[in-house]
């Protein structure tokens, strides 16, 4: 998938550290060699927001690194920075100061357009409040995302009907949102983060607005998507997730401290 990312930086050689262009994860850059590295690497983070002349640290000095395939709990108190982390490793943020490698391409600085270009592509995001378009179907709500990305609308039905199909929403595919009961909204919303076939799924409690047998169907998802391969980075408080993830970070104060 990183091949496309040639197009948005502009060829090899982006100075990042990471050699340029040569580490797309199929194995096609210019040696033909894949990246080895971590797919995610944080290196001295910041994020800080001024508002009246005041600063608060949502991270501080942060060092992550997340290797392809990992499955990573993200913990720690509410204002600690958990949804900023998240919010950084996506690219819908950038950080104050400090390094961000993806798959050893420096994203820490890209302009703004690039930084959804490439969020597009490799990033699903998951959230507690499902975020489905109201007014969309649900299946024009998993479509969206492939639409961003320019995939021809054959495809994007493809796509649409198989994520639909594997989380068990295919009968509900012209249902509104409203319509659903959460547990079902949430499984829609996985299904959206996953058509576009991303590198990371970024999950920020998606359990936190559930009853516990949908939250089981929502664990049982992401393990499954973990199984097949996917990096996934979850934010949560609920402690059923603990025989799944792999490992935890604990954020407090904008600090990993474990
Ligand atoms: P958590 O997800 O762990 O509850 P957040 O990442 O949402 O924590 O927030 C961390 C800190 O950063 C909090 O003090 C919060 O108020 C602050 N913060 C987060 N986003 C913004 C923002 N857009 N503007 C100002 N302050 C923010
Ligand atoms: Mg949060």
């Amino acid at each position: 998938m990183f091949r496309k990312l040639r197009g948005i930086f502009g060829g090899d050689g982006d100075g990042g550290g990471g050699g340029g262009f040569t580490t797309v994860r199929d194995g096609s850059g210019p040696q033909g060699e894949p990246f080895e590295g971590p797919l995610i690497r944080l290196q001295g983070i910041d994020r800080a927001f001024v508002i009246d002349d005041v600063t608060t640290h949502a991270l501080r000095d942060v060092n992550l690194e997340v290797e392809r395939g990992e499955f990573v709990a993200v913990n720690g108190p509410s204002g600690s920075g958990k949804t900023t982390l998240l919010s950084i490793c996506g690219l819908l943020e950038a950080p104050t100061a400090g390094t961000y490698m993806l798959n050893g391409h420096d994203v820490s600085r890209l302009p703004a357009s690039a930084r959804a270009a490439v969020r597009n592509r490799e990033v699903g995001f998951i959230f507690q409040s499902f975020n489905l378009i109201g007014d969309l179907t649900v299946a024009e709500n998993v479509e969206l995302p492939l639409t961003y990305l320019g995939l021809p609308v054959a495809e994007r039905g493809e796509r649409v009907a198989a994520a639909l199909e594997r989380f068990d929403m295919a009968d509900r595919a012209k249902s509104m949102p409203s319509q659903l009961s959460g547990g079902q909204q949430q499984r829609v919303a996985v299904a959206r983060a996953v058509a576009g076939d991303p590198e990371i799924i970024l999950a920020d409690e998606p359990t936190g607005n559930l009853n516990s047998h949908q939250a089981e169907t929502v664990i049982a998802m992401l393990t499954e998507l973990h199984a097949a391969g996917a990096t996934i980075l979850l934010v949560t408080h609920d402690p059923r997730w603990k025989q799944t993830v792999q490992r935890s970070v604990e954020l407090f104060d904008g600090t990993i401290v474990a």
